[in-house]
């Protein structure tokens, strides 16, 4: 067995004495924690970043190979779009190739972001066709004689498409699976976490709001747990500038209608901080109730 499938079963072991200690009964499957599907073999399970991979996440969990493959061509890879749309505004030096289209002639060209928001295109006579060149210089010399470049319409194209929604349900999955990984199946095996995965595994409509807030302040170099006890009691996973807010023990019942009245940006909170877990962890499980 090569590393990561060593990593996977001893993670599924986990799981399994977890689940062991909740059920009466021995039982010899896990449980997936985003479709809460039993499975019999580690093999049925895929080691899974939080945050995702391309975000610098870290294995520290499993969960079956049909969850992991539809977040991972869906929602992560919407976050990982996100993030390169924010790395190209971010970076001044990087410059993205696209397509200038003016009417009648598209080019090769790229595009500098300088400055707050002004953006150089520039259109390079060795990657384009002579005859675009022509058919450009053509364009550009009847918009300078008619003085109307105030019409002009001009598009670029071959920039990143990306869903910003389904890019902040990426962060709801991972900060519900970090919390599994802190707290446990008798943690997502609460009422209040079923719309938390229905939320996850139906990406396209928003079904809740107010799980996401944005804070300009936070520094964004550190990732970790809040269990919150202003301005409303919950559990806040902070992400670079953002928290993702979770249900927690002492939360209100409809906890994300609740929310709705405060404002989502630059919220003040307060609470404990605990750190992001290094191993899946399942706590509540292991305790004697
Ligand atoms: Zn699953």
């Amino acid at each position: 067995m090569n590393k990561k499938g060593k990593k996977r079963k001893k993670i599924f072991d986990h799981y399994l004495q977890a689940l062991n200690v909740i059920f009466t009964n021995v039982v010899d499957f896990a449980i997936c924690p985003l479709c809460l599907n039993r499975f019999n073999s580690f093999n049925d399970f895929s080691l899974e970043h939080v945050p995702p991979e391309s975000q610098g996440g870290k294995d520290i969990l499993i969960t079956c190979r049909i969850c992991n493959s539809k977040a991972g061509y869906t929602i992560d890879n919407q976050l990982h779009k996100q993030e390169l749309v924010k790395n190209f505004y971010e970076n001044l030096e990087n410059s993205r190739k696209i397509k200038f289209n003016l009417p009648g002639v598209s080019l090769n060209s790229s595009i500098e972001h300088k400055l707050r928001s002004q953006f150089i295109i520039k259109i390079s006579k060795d990657n384009n066709h002579p005859e675009n060149i022509k058919k450009f210089e053509a364009v550009v010399s009847s918009y300078n004689e008619n003085n109307n470049w105030h019409e002009c319409n001009f598009s670029i194209n071959k920039m990143i498409k990306y869903n910003p929604f389904q890019a902040e349900i990426c962060y709801l999955k991972s900060a519900y699976l970090i919390a599994f990984v802190q707290f446990g199946y008798r943690y997502i095996f609460r009422d209040e976490l079923q719309i938390v995965r229905e939320q996850i595994n139906n990406y396209k409509t928003r079904t809740i709001n107010g799980f996401f807030a944005k804070n300009e302040g936070l520094s964004e170099d550190q990732n970790y747990l809040i269990i919150l006890d202003e301005p409303f009691k919950a559990l806040a996973v902070k992400f670079g500038n953002k928290y993702i807010f979770l249900p927690f023990l002492e939360s209100k019942k409809n906890f994300y209608k609740s929310l709705s009245k405060y404002d989502s940006t630059n919220l003040e909170i307060r609470g404990t901080k605990l750190s992001v877990p290094t191993k899946t962890e399942l706590l509540f499980d292991f305790v004697k109730i």
